[in-house]
């Protein structure tokens, strides 16, 4: 199997999932991310004298994930667990504050943590992802200290986001910091923790998102050019929220007038999804794993456009525990008791993405083409247990992509191809 040896192999072999960690890592910060449109963010490394040097390689979860061993406790079954991850406690929620709860994309669970860590915890700032002033279809790290700017970047964005590319910023910062991403960015600022000492002490939380796949760029533009909206008269684009799970708004100027454009959320998630790059169906890591607190849909519910949220929440450490239920006794959030059979209810497809995976990967891997490492996520146990028909479709569906779309060759440098670039 051809071997991994920098994070340009990484991108090459389409294993990068741009959360940004490389950035924040680098000593001589020479990392740059730029924008492959039909891919997502990936590192641009201005010269590429590293011969001394893997920093990036070691925080990068393109190149290897290593779950650390879960807590003692068993609340739950360990089938569970190895299906989804580690588990101290499962609740349905929402943010007491009815504006947090009605903007978010779910419950407003994860803006109403984060708010209660400002306020009442002596955090300093959250550093999360929102839509860039200049280009809304576009996405820009930012550390908010205040329930203003907080609610400027809630709702989810189904964009290319990098979160960690800030992380060496608060290593000058004074005070603590929450880290809010997907299960790729979590495992990113893990990592860059366990070689950074000075990080772990700075982030007392993190709390990811559940996630099917980031869109790259070209599917929001795809989807404006399909409403005939320009890019350029794009004022802002929130991808859901304002109502559970709200519809995609697309605020245009034109000639200084305002008019919103709304798309059903089937609608535009239904397009955006198609934009998925291949690293994300090699992730079994749909549920954030890494995180001391884990926030998705409880789709198993009836849902309205205009209905208020919910969240599903997985605490998965000690520490996500304390803090959650501190915050529910300060007011800032409702937690409502739920089973663990609401997990598979509500998020059948990722579920059947996990089940797919060790599949997939033995695929890639006898034909000798680089794989992410992924230690402690229980591939071939829950590979196994599947039906016959699932692991036929994950070998020579795999095999199928491998032969059709040339995944056994590697893309050229990035630093060439230009042509596909925005900056
Ligand atoms: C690409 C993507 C795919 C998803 N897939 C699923 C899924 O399959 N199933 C499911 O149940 N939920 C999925 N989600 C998560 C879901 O949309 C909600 O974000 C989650 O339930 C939290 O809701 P909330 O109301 O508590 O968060 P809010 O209070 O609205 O806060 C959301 C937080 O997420 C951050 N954020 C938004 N977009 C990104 C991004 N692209 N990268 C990093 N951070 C971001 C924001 O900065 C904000 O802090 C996905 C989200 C994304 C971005």
């Amino acid at each position: 199997m051809k071997k991994i040896k920098s994070v340009k192999d990484v991108v090459a072999w389409r294993l990068c999932v741009g959360c940004g960690a490389c950035v924040s890592i680098c000593p001589e910060k020479k990392v740059k991310l730029i924008d492959v449109i039909d891919e997502g963010l990936r590192p641009y490394q201005i010269n590429n004298n590293c011969d001394n040097c893997q920093e990036c390689l070691k925080v990068c979860p393109g190149y290897q994930n290593i779950l650390p061993n879960s807590s003692s406790i068993k609340n739950f079954n360990d089938n569970l667990e190895k299906t989804w991850g580690p588990l101290l406690e499962i609740w349905e929620g929402y943010a007491s504050d009815p504006e947090i709860r009605y903007q978010g994309s779910s419950g407003g669970v994860v803006t109403a943590l984060s708010l209660y860590c400002l306020e009442r915890e002596n955090v300093a700032g959250i550093i999360h992802t929102g839509a860039k002033a200049e280009n809304s279809w576009e996405n820009k790290t930012y550390i908010s200290q205040n329930r203003i700017d907080l609610l400027k970047h809630n709702g989810s964005r189904y964009a290319p986001a990098s979160p960690c590319d800030r992380l060496s910023d608060i290593e000058t910062m004074s005070g603590a910091y929450v880290f809010i991403g997907k299960p790729c960015d979590i495992s990113g600022a893990f990592r860059s923790q366990e070689i950074r000492p000075l990080l772990k002490k700075k982030i007392v939380l993190m709390v990811g998102i559940f996630c099917a796949g980031t869109p790259a760029t070209r599917g929001t533009l795809d989807l404006l050019k399909k409403y005939q909206l320009n890019p350029a008269e794009i004022s802002e684009i929130r991808y859901r929220g304002n109502g559970w799970p709200g519809e995609m708004t697309i605020t245009n100027k034109k000639q200084g007038i305002d008019s919103i454009v709304r798309i059903s959320y089937r609608e535009s998630w239904g397009n955006l999804q198609k934009y998925r790059p291949f690293r994300c169906y090699l992730c079994p890591d749909s549920t954030s794993e890494f995180a001391d607190i884990a926030c998705g849909d409880p789709w198993y519910r009836e849902i309205d456009v205009n209905a208020q949220g919910y969240s599903l929440i997985l605490v998965r450490t000690e520490r996500g525990q304390k803090i959650l239920h501190k915050a529910v006794k300060a007011g800032y959030l409702k937690l409502l008791p739920t089973k663990g059979d609401v997990l598979k209810k509500s998020q059948q497809n990722l579920l059947v993405k996990r089940q797919e995976i060790w599949g997939r990967l033995t695929v890639l891997r006898l034909f000798g083409i680089p794989i992410p490492y992924y230690q402690g996520f229980h591939l071939f146990y829950i590979w196994w247990k599947t039906d016959l028909k699932t692991k036929f479709r994950t070998i020579f569906g795999t095999l199928k992509r491998i032969i059709l779309r040339k995944y056994y060759r590697p893309l050229p440098d990035t630093n060439l191809i230009d042509k596909n670039i925005m900056i």
